[in-house]
C-alpha cells in the first residue's frame, strides 16, 4: 500500500528539473544535427555542380596539353559510360581545355557567348549539351569569321541555338563567356582548336559580381544591336535605286 502511494506521488522538483534539462539538450542536439545535415547537403550539392563555396578565381594558360575530354562530354544520362575507362590513346589527365570545359558545363541557367571565332568541336559539343539540358544559350559572333570553313556556328544554329552577328566593318573581336550571369570567362582565347592547341593564350575565370555585371550589360547591348530587325540587307545607295525602279 505504501509502495502504491509512493508511485502515484508527483515527481520531485529535482527530477522535473533533470527532465527539463534532458529535453533542452535533446532539442539542442537535434538542432545541431539538422544544421550539420543542411551544411553537408549544401556542400554535396556544390561539389556535384562543380562549384565551391568561395568565389571562383582561376587563370588558364594555353596552348593546352592534348588530353581526352570524352568523360566530361558524356551525356549525364550515360553516367555508366562516364565511369567506364576510355580506351582512346590520349592521356586522360586535366588540361587547360578540360578545365575550361568543366567551367562551361557548370552552367545551369544561362550561357552568353561573345566570340570572334568558334571552331572547337569539343566546346561546340559542350554548348549543345547545355542547350539540350535547357540552359538558355545565346551566341554573338563575327559575321566574317562565322562563314569560314570549320566554324561551329552553323552546327550551333542547326541545334536550335540563337546566334547573332555583327554588320560592322570592324571585327566583333570579343572573347568572353558569362555563365549563369555570375561567372565570367574572358581573355585572349578564341574557341578554336588552333588557339587551344598551338597558341599562347590566357583566360581569366572569375565570380566577381561587379565585373560580371559590367560584362552582362555589354552583352545585352551587343545582343540588341545585332537584333536581326536592325539588319541592313542592301546598302543605302542600292535601296534608293530599287525605290526609283519601283516608281
Ligand atoms: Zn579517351
Amino acid at each position: 500500500m505504501e509502495r502504491a502511494c509512493a508511485a502515484a506521488a508527483p515527481p520531485a522538483p529535482e527530477a522535473r528539473m533533470w527532465r527539463g534539462k534532458g529535453r533542452a539538450l535533446l532539442a539542442f542536439g537535434l538542432g545541431v544535427a539538422f544544421e550539420a545535415l543542411a551544411w553537408w547537403l549544401l556542400r554535396w550539392r556544390r561539389r556535384r555542380l562543380g562549384t565551391s563555396s568561395s568565389p571562383v578565381r582561376e587563370v588558364l594558360f594555353f596552348p593546352s596539353r592534348v588530353t581526352c575530354v570524352e568523360g566530361l562530354l558524356a551525356e549525364e544520362e550515360a553516367a555508366a559510360a562516364r565511369r567506364a575507362p576510355c580506351a582512346c590513346p590520349l592521356p586522360h589527365g586535366e588540361s587547360a581545355l578540360s578545365r575550361l570545359l568543366a567551367r562551361v558545363l557548370s552552367a545551369r541557367r544561362s550561357l552568353d557567348l561573345c566570340l570572334f571565332a568558334f571552331s572547337s568541336p569539343q566546346l561546340r559539343r559542350a554548348v549543345v549539351l547545355l542547350h539540350r539540358r535547357g540552359v538558355r544559350v545565346r551566341v554573338v559572333t563575327d559575321a566574317d569569321y562565322m562563314a569560314l570553313r570549320g566554324s561551329q556556328i552553323g552546327p550551333l544554329r542547326m541545334a536550335g541555338i540563337q546566334v547573332r552577328h555583327d554588320q560592322e566593318t570592324g571585327y566583333m573581336h570579343h572573347k568572353f563567356a558569362i555563365i549563369d550571369k555570375k561567372m565570367l570567362i574572358t581573355g585572349s582565347l578564341n574557341w578554336t582548336t588552333q588557339a587551344i592547341q598551338n597558341n599562347r593564350e590566357n583566360l581569366l575565370i572569375v565570380e566577381d559580381r561587379d565585373c560580371v555585371n559590367i560584362f552582362v550589360a555589354e552583352f545585352e547591348k551587343i545582343w540588341e544591336n545585332y537584333n536581326p530587325v536592325n539588319y541592313i540587307f542592301f546598302p543605302q545607295k542600292e535601296k534608293q535605286v530599287l525605290k526609283k525602279n519601283k516608281t
